[in-house]
């Protein structure tokens, strides 16, 4: 009856239903939500797009890809500029000039750069091979200890010490008085939030919403030619090697008796002892001057069985597993496996976009 079935309704099924229904190809999208959009679902309440899933700010380096987003949304000029607290004292991220200058009043590049160099030393790491050691070496003890290694423990659920240096090269290092969160070219929140672009992605295919692939998954193989998976990999394999790990995330949404709670959109807790990594202001991402104001609390948690899986944990050990599932997908050759939980890749929306059009890409080149 169909070319594909789409497992997900997120941004990676989405991008591929868009693009294949182009090519003429019959797709039926399917997602076990009664939404679409997967993670980057935004509802409207009070007047204010609410990111149901954690703050969402597109960027990207690659004009290819911002020039793809942008038939979808107009953005706006929102550039992420984030505020750390810990415990009472408030510092800009990421790592720059107004943050040295409040942690060790330094004011010239040269004296902050003298200061995170004496600590690189004394911390004696020659190549780092955790996050600790990493961020050690990158901005020196001080900054590790209020500002990373309390988030980065409830965040990922394990010391520093274990986790992949890579987590923390997310985070820009530098010597200027510039507190955008990013280094992207492009930058910024569609106006009319992203369920809008979701919604013009999908609107020439087939979508059923509250409907699990694994609650009937002979019927909705019997249904299309091939499979496009979104869902957790290991899942869709029954676990037989054993569950890969994910991080899962509570968000609690609060509308606090005030118009301007925070003053910006994101504010990091970085102290262990706050249940919650952040308190997200959704209004701020639109500069909004609603009478009302919506926050989110999101607090870290080990992932289980029935959970929403919203990070995979990028780990030497986890990735092998992941590699074990992979030769059993390479010999699926009526499946493709796709997006963070399909590919367990810690990946950004633009990321996304760049491999779900690659898919197609690959997709087109069999069909010749
Ligand atoms: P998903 O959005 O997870 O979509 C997969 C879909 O598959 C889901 O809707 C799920 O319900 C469905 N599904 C799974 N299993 C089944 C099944 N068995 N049957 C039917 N349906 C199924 N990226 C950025 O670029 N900028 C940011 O600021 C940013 N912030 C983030 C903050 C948080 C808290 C999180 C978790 C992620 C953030 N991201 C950000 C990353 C972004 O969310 C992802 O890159 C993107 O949403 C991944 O899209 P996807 O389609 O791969 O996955
Ligand atoms: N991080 C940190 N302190 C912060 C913010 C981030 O130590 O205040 C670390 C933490 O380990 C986190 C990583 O940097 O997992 C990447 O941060 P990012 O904001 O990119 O995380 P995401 O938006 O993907 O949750």
């Amino acid at each position: 009856m169909y070319d594909y079935l789409v497992v997900g309704a997120g941004l990676f099924g989405a991008v591929f239903a868009y693009e294949m229904t182009k090519k003429g190809r019959r797709c039926l999208v399917i997602d076990k939500r009664e939404h679409i959009g997967g993670n980057i679902y935004t509802e409207e309440i009070e007047g204010i797009k609410v990111h149901k899933y954690g703050a969402h700010i597109f960027h990207t380096d690659n004009r290819k890809i911002w020039d793809y987003i942008n038939k979808f949304a107009e953005f706006n000029r929102y550039t992420n500029c984030v505020v750390a607290r810990y415990k009472d004292e408030l510092y800009n991220l990421p790592f720059n000039m107004n943050t040295f200058n409040k942690l060790w009043g330094v004011i010239t590049p040269a004296e902050a750069k003298k200061k995170i160099e004496a600590q690189r030393k004394e911390a004696g790491i020659i190549t780092p091979s955790n996050l600790e050691e990493q961020a050690l070496s990158l901005v020196g003890r001080d900054i590790y200890e209020k500002l990373i290694k309390g988030y980065t423990e409830k965040q990922w659920g394990k010391p520093a010490k274990e986790l992949p240096a890579f987590i923390i090269k997310r985070l820009p290092v530098r010597f200027t008085y510039d507190n955008n969160y990013f280094n992207d070219k492009f930058q910024g929140i569609p106006v009319g939030g992203y369920t809008e672009i979701v919604e013009k992605m999908l609107e020439g295919c087939e979508v059923r919403l509250s409907a699990d692939y694994f609650s009937d998954r002979d019927k909705y193989d019997g249904m299309a030619d091939k499979v496009l998976f979104t869902g957790m990999i290991d899942e869709y394999f029954d676990f037989c090697y054993g569950n890969l790990e994910y991080r899962t995330l509570r968000f609690e949404h609060e509308m606090p008796d005030t118009d301007n709670f925070q003053g910006n959109a994101v504010v990091n807790y970085t102290e262990y002892d706050i249940p919650y990594t952040r308190i997200i202001e959704h209004k701020h991402f639109e500069f909004g001057n609603q009478k009302n104001t919506i926050i989110t609390k999101e607090y870290p948690d080990v992932w289980k069985p029935g959970m929403e899986p919203y990070y995979p944990v990028n780990n030497d050990e986890n990735n092998a597993l992941y590699n074990k599932y992979l030769k059993l997908a390479e010999n699926k050759k009526n499946v493709i496996f796709g997006g963070r939980l399909g590919m367990y890749r810690y990946m950004d929306m633009h990321n996304v976009i760049e491999e779900a059009l690659i898919c197609v890409g690959k997709e087109m080149e069999e069909a010749l």
